[in-house]
């Protein structure tokens, strides 16, 4: 496995270019097919091992004749999170591969946007009371849009949970809407009173793996690539994302969506 994930991190780092195959060239486009099937293989193979470790981790905690030492627990828990960490960068990695092939398609229905928002709402509230973040819906419009209810759900998923991990205990962080009926569109608005991003960092931040501030990132936490997955959905459907932000006073992501 872990060949395979050096593998794989080569691949994805190594970007286009050319690649030499014995003595001919191949064109770039070709090589990068070549490594995007890769990487979404890869992906799709390392998801099974991974949840067989999950389950035996998870076996081993609930096996009631075995004598585990508090040590050994805490080795378990911490294994546990890791597979975690792991299966959220390989299903990340998955989705952006398939979203190179255009293997992904954008299946656009009607939906209330309102109900969407606080379903994710409510799953995040968890989060948000862990660190005392006052979590809020502004501007609560009833507006049934044309977009892909799941793809929309897992924008609203990564902007905001994003939002509550780079803001500090006792901040806050709320969701908007805005309807613009001459264009016609609508905005998203999704502001934090966080850490903020600092302006040369605001375009990469949407690059695979980027991250700003390392080390303080991945004390947080994160696969790097939730907001390429961000962009990739709104792009998928014709809209496209700003950013304001401010450092030490938060940051707010307006997404908009033509309707
Ligand atoms: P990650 O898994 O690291 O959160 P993302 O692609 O979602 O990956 O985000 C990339 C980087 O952008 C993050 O590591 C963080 O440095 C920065 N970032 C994203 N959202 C925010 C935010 N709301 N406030 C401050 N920084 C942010």
């Amino acid at each position: 496995i872990l060949t395979i994930i050096s593998l794989l991190f080569l691949f994805l780092a190594s970007g286009g270019g050319y690649m030499m195959a014995g003595r001919a060239i191949i064109p770039i486009k070709k090589s990068y097919d070549r490594q995007r099937e890769f990487v979404a293989d890869a992906s799709h193979e390392l998801r099974t091992p991974l949840s067989i470790f999950m389950a035996s981790v998870e076996a081993i905690q609930r096996d009631k004749e075995s004598k585990i030492s508090p040590f050994a627990e805490i080795v378990l828990a911490d294994m546990k999170d890791e597979i975690k960490k792991m299966s959220k960068t390989v299903s990340d990695m998955l989705t952006l591969a398939r979203s190179d092939a255009e293997a992904t398609m954008i299946l656009k229905e009607k939906f209330n946007l309102m109900n969407i928002i606080e379903q994710v709402l409510r799953s995040l509230q968890p989060l948000a009371n862990e660190k005392n973040i006052q979590l809020s819906f502004e501007n609560q419009i009833e507006k049934v849009i044309l977009a892909d209810k799941e793809r929309i759900r897992q924008l609203l998923l990564i902007l905001l949970d994003n939002a509550i991990k780079y803001t500090p205990p006792q901040g806050k962080v709320s969701v908007g809407l805005e309807f613009s009926t001459k264009v016609p569109d609508i905005k998203i608005i999704i502001k934090d009173s966080g850490m903020g991003i600092p302006a040369e960092d605001q375009e990469l931040i949407f690059e695979r793996f980027y991250r700003v501030d390392k080390t303080r990132s991945r004390e947080i936490g994160g696969t790097g690539l939730g907001l390429s997955i961000a962009k990739w959905i709104v792009l998928a459907h014709g809209g496209s994302v700003k950013i304001e932000s401010q450092m030490g006073k938060g940051s707010t992501f307006i997404i908009i969506l033509p309707q």
